[in-house]
């Protein structure tokens, strides 16, 4: 068994704990993040990506719509690679009730949401695929968040400060000793090799998993797992996020995210054994068509890319087992305090807009227990990327290419851009990602797969969902990873079409089956895809044999 030691273990690779690693590695501690698989493969990769101005809770929960504001500024900062200011229009249809525009504008003003009230015409101007039946409109700074950008950002900073990332490395248990959490056990989910990493300070950042952590200290920590499920547009359907102005309900939130658009979402209580297994049900698909065509009736008549679910992590404060006191906000636990167990700290709920809040509230946390007085900066110093714009080089590639690189890593891209002409081939045209970004993605951002490169990189993330670029990015996996023996690619692009498989089910018809039929055919017809687990047979059992 491999050994380690830090000041601080993080446990969970969303964005609260790669936001934990970057606030301590900026503070000097000394941490190490364990994710049992990729970065942002939990709920932090399974959202709309709205960066909420607050104003969806402003009516029903005041202290969450501050938050919200104060860290939509926040974010806008220092994450700019990250965030699109699109704004967002709350639109007034014809079956709510108008005499909740004033209620809503109201209450967004006492929480220091700045709005707009528009007339039915203004708004259309603005978003001319908006429901023309609208009453009217109120504008406010919503945009949205790029959750997979946000994670990798924030570790590429930890570890360029001194922080560790071990992904694929599951915990599989607490080292307690003499009533005090020293660290974690953990499996190393590639090689199978046993790893214990000692700490001070233990984090608990598994999100909805954070339960099943607790449990490995016999700690009860009770989650409330609701479903959400949203579905993918083949294109952008709106430039700004729009919503329904009223309480929050189901799917009434429309989201311009990169080059598509997002419906969703529906909430379902699901019991909390089936939170690995969830999946999207059709009677949900139908009511985010019914209810998404009421925000844009264009919705209706678009191809629909691939239908996804995940699960809210929200936490009963209380212990209360009856749902009454579940919250949507922060909430962190010192278990020396709440339990009588030092070393060891929970935190949940929130958004993934509040994962910085979170962070910076649990990292104080662990500073004030390891005797650390340093301050928080994550408020003020930029993300990796942020800086776009800023130091940009000129370069020699078309500008949506050169673009599409800056708008995802801003500075960052100038090297990439800049490599080589081999460097410059575009692997995918759909987000137009060259063969450098990946290398870059590869070489600094820790992928290690095809669909670690798709949460990098937005790699068939498009409307041929990878149809055309997986197997080309496939051969870049293999040159930059196959001679150190890191990969098998011809297992990997099979888990990748897998993947991308999974979302297209729910929604197999019109299009959408006749993009799937001749996906199908490439990669089987053309490209023999059935053999390659043969080709893979081959290669382990003549070692030497080289082409
Ligand atoms: C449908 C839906 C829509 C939403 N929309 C929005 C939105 O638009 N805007 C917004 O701000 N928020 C939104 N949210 C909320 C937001 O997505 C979550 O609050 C946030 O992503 C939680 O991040 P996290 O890092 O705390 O948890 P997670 O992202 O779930 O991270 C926990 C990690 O822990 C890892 N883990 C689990 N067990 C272990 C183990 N044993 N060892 C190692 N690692 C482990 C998991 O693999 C996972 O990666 C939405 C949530 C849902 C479900």
């Amino acid at each position: 068994m491999r050994n380690i030691e830090t000041d601080a273990v993080v446990i969970g690779g969303g964005a609260t704990g790669a936001g934990i690693l970057r606030d301590c590695a900026l503070r000097g501690i000394k941490a190490i993040l364990v994710e049992r698989d990729d970065i942002a493969n939990g709920t932090t990769g399974r959202n709309h990506g709205l960066l909420h101005s607050g104003a969806r809770y402003a009516v029903t929960d005041g202290r969450s719509a501050t938050e919200c504001i104060a860290e939509n500024r926040i974010l806008k900062h220092i994450a700019s690679h990250c965030v699109e200011e699109t704004g967002g229009l709350f639109l007034t249809l014809p079956e709510d009730d108008l005499a909740f525009q004033d209620t809503f504008i109201t209450s967004c003003t006492a929480a220091g949401i700045e709005t707009k009230k528009l007339s039915r015409d203004q708004a259309l101007k603005l978003e001319p695929n908006a429901n023309p039946g609208m009453l009217g409109a109120v504008r406010v700074p919503d945009g949205t968040l790029d959750p997979f950008r946000l994670s990798s950002s924030n570790i590429l900073d930890a570890v360029e400060h001194g922080g560790q990332l071990l992904n694929y490395t599951k915990v599989v248990g607490l080292i307690i000793e003499q009533g005090v959490v020293k660290g974690v056990n953990c499996v190393d989910m590639k090689t199978g090799e046993a790893l214990a990493i000692r700490a001070q300070q233990t984090v608990n950042a598994a999100g909805i998993w954070g339960q099943q952590i607790a449990e490995y200290a016999d700690l009860s920590i009770k989650m409330f797992p609701a479903k959400g499920s949203l579905l993918i547009m083949d294109y952008r359907i709106n430039s700004m996020v729009l919503n329904r102005c009223r309480k929050p309900a189901d799917a009434d939130i429309l989201v311009p995210g990169d080059t598509v658009s997002l419906i969703g979402t529906t909430s379902k209580k699901v019991p909390y054994e089936d939170i690995d297994t969830i999946k999207v049900d059709d009677d949900e698909i139908d009511l985010l068509i019914t209810e998404g065509e009421k925000l844009a009736p264009i919705l209706g008549k678009s191809r629909i890319l691939r239908a996804y679910c995940g699960v809210r992590p929200l936490i009963s404060v209380s212990g209360d087992t009856s749902g009454r006191n579940i919250t949507r906000g922060i909430v962190i636990r010192d278990h020396k305090e709440t339990d009588g167990l030092p070393g060891f700290v929970t935190v949940g709920g929130g958004k993934l807009m509040t994962y910085r809040l979170m962070a910076e509230m649990t990292t104080d946390l662990v500073a004030t227990n390891l005797g650390s007085t340093a301050c928080c900066v994550t408020s003020e110093k930029k993300l990796p990327g942020a800086a776009r714009g800023e130091h940009s080089l000129p370069v020699k590639v078309s500008v949506p290419v050169s673009a599409s690189a800056r708008y995802r890593h801003g500075e960052r891209s100038d090297g990439f851009l800049n490599e080589s002409s081999k460097s410059q081939a575009v692997i995918c045209e759909c987000e137009m990602i060259t063969r450098g970004e990946l290398e870059y993605a590869i070489n600094k951002l820790n992928a290690r797969s095809l669909v670690d490169l798709r949460r990098r990189t937005r790699l068939g993330m498009g409307p041929c969902q990878g149809e055309v670029c997986a197997c080309r990015a496939a051969d870049v996996l293999q040159e930059s990873l196959s001679v150190k023996g890191e990969v098998n690619v011809a297992n990997d692009l099979d888990e990748f079409l897998q993947a991308r498989w999974k979302g297209v089910l729910p929604v197999l018809w019109g299009d959408a089956l006749r993009e799937a039929d001749f996906t199908y055919w490439t990669y089987q017809g053309l490209l023999g895809a059935s053999s390659l687990k043969q080709i893979k047979h081959m290669d382990e059992e003549v070692p030497d044999y080289e082409v």
